[in-house]
């Protein structure tokens, strides 16, 4: 694991000076679902902190035997009755597809007392299959962002349609850059950062402006599609 954690760092790095930016602004989040404790404490002494999940009880499950050290970052569909837990678990959420999440995020940050940072989801495709905010949506999300004073909209995710060559998630990546631009310009919000790509895209993902990439299969190998192991 620490070898293949070690190429995807290169690759990172490289990928980042292809397009003129600095290695340090790209953070690698360790998408650990569906894999036990042991492999993410084993992760964790590889020198990952940051970890990803796309399930709220599942976290909750196995947070309790991995280092209190880490961070835990939700990157899945949130239902609003679980949001109050996610807010207690979790230190950022790369995944708030509808107003009504806001609302509810925002309601158990109240009553938790705290802030949390979060990412809107857009869906850039507009496959209808997919989680997110459609794009022409937005803008009004952000102007009304003062709705919700305890979440701090600190970017935009995406997750293109899968294609077998990377380069097919080119064009929904530097997408979703052009829109963090234009609403940056029309709404004066300072959406920071981008979180994109995956084993499979991250470093055409790096190349289009990601600062968050979601890495999980690259770290761990293939998942057991029936569950935690
Ligand atoms: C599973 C998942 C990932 C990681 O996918 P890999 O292809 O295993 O790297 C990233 N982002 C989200 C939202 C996911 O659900």
């Amino acid at each position: 694991m620490e070898e293949r954690i070690g190429r995807i760092r290169e690759r990172m790095a490289a990928a980042a000076l292809r397009a003129g930016r600095s290695p340090d602004e790209v953070e690698l989040i360790a998408v650990s679902k569906n894999h036990g404790p042991d492999r993410i404490r084993e992760a964790a002494r590889c020198g990952l902190r940051i970890f990803g999940e796309n399930r709220v009880q599942e976290a909750r499950a196995k947070m309790p035997e991995c280092p209190g050290t880490l961070s835990w970052h939700l990157i899945g569909h949130l239902q609003r009755n679980k949001a109050a837990q996610a807010v207690a678990l979790f230190d950022r959420i790369h995944s708030v597809d509808s107003v009504k999440l806001l609302e509810a995020l925002n309601q158990a940050c109240d009553q938790a007392g705290k802030s949390m940072d979060i990412f809107l989801e857009v869906n850039v495709s507009g496959e209808g299959t997919k989680f997110g905010f459609s794009p022409e949506a937005v803008p009004d999300v952000l102007r009304h962002g003062g709705d919700w004073p305890r979440l701090v909209m600190v970017g935009l995710m995406t997750i293109p349609p899968f294609t077998q060559d990377p380069e097919g998630a080119r064009p929904h990546f530097r997408q979703l850059r052009a829109y963090q631009e234009q609403w940056q310009q029309e709404t004066g919000i300072p959406l920071e950062s981008l979180s994109m790509g995956m084993s499979h895209d991250f470093e055409v993902a790096i190349e289009e402006g990601s600062h968050w990439v979601r890495i999980g299969t690259a770290i761990f190998g293939e998942r057991s599609k029936a569950g935690m192991q």
